[in-house]
């Protein structure tokens, strides 16, 4: 099969782009920098894209299986007017684009798979679960998702392909992620609950990741939302407990937020507040995590 990644050359996109290497797929990868990307993925081909105009990358839209977007700006930052526009363009707007690319070709995908996130659903509280049909949240990042998976479900209406976007948690894996930005306190021994300790966590492992995006790439009865969250989420207590076990380190420190803004920059609100989601389509697509516990998932990458 021939897929095409967007974003290929980040944190979830390594992942991805390892297995799908792995099981012989022909991988091609949209980048901003073609030989950055080309050098990071061996074994893919990488081509040059511009993700504000249309070019003659479109062309390799034409005969792909399927097309994967995860390309957006980073958040972990402070978000001022200009940082805002980029976080919000480079996903609404490559999400339309992609579109229209898919228009033209002659050959379109059979799937389009769009990263989004739990952001969805806003700061809850701990006993509120949230499965795939629970309204938008508030906040700035609830207006962004909420815009992103717009344009993603208007492309699979226009064009006519399915269109699934992944409504990804606080990914734990090796190279990346919320995570890894918030465990430098607990390595310098200051580690503890963040936040009041009572939100929750609806965090995943990379490797599930990579394997709800499979199949959400290849099983014709997934469509829409897609929460990508593993079925046992953790409140910030606990997680901290985790984390600090993990590390053979102590965990009864409260850290500031300042702390994780540190990190994160505004972006930190995602793990002091949180949300409680439900991996429902998951289940019922009798999807079998690899990780169902956060502290065999912390294990697995920092050890
Ligand atoms: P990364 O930041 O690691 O990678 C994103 C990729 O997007 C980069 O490798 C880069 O590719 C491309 N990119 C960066 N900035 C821009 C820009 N301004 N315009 C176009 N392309 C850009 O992200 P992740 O792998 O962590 O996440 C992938 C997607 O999933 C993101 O959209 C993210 O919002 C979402 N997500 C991630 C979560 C997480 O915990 N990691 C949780 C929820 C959602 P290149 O330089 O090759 O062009």
């Amino acid at each position: 099969k021939k897929i095409l990644l967007t974003g290929g050359t980040g944190f979830i996109g390594r992942g991805l782009v390892k297995e799908l290497l792995a099981r012989g797929d022909e991988v091609v990868v949209l980048s901003r920098d073609a030989d950055r990307a080309q050098r990071a993925l061996p074994g893919t081909r990488a081509v040059q894209w511009d993700p504000d105009h249309a070019g003659s990358w479109l062309d390799e839209i034409d005969g792909t299986d399927a097309l994967i977007h995860l390309a957006g700006e980073p958040i972990a930052k402070r978000w001022n007017d200009a940082a805002r526009r980029d976080i919000i363009r480079s996903r609404v707007e490559t999400t339309r684009l992609l579109g229209e690319a898919i228009g033209k070709a002659k050959k379109k995908p059979s799937s389009f798979v769009c990263a989004s996130a739990i952001g969805y659903y806003g700061a809850q509280p701990p006993e509120k679960q949230l499965d795939e049909k629970a309204p938008a949240g508030e906040g700035f990042l609830a207006d962004v998702v909420v815009r992103w998976e717009e344009a993603a479900q208007l492309v699979g209406q226009q064009q006519g392909v399915r269109s699934v976007q992944l409504r990804i948690g606080i990914v734990v894996g090796e190279g990346g992620g919320a995570l890894e930005k918030m465990i430098t306190p607990f390595r310098l021994f200051a580690g503890g609950p963040i936040g009041d300790g009572r939100q929750m966590i609806s965090w995943i492992h990379l490797d599930d990741v990579v394997g709800l995006t499979l199949l959400a790439m290849e099983n014709e009865t997934v469509s829409g939302p897609f929460n990508v969250v593993a079925p046992n989420p953790v409140n910030g207590e606990d997680l901290a407990k985790a984390i600090g076990q993990v590390l053979g380190r102590p965990s009864w420190l409260r850290v500031p937020e300042a702390v994780v803004r540190l990190g994160l920059g505004d972006a930190a609100e995602i793990i002091t507040t949180g949300q409680h989601v439900i991996p429902r389509r998951a289940h019922e697509l009798d999807y079998k995590f690899q990780y169902t516990d956060i502290v065999t998932a912390l294990e697995s990458t920092l050890r």
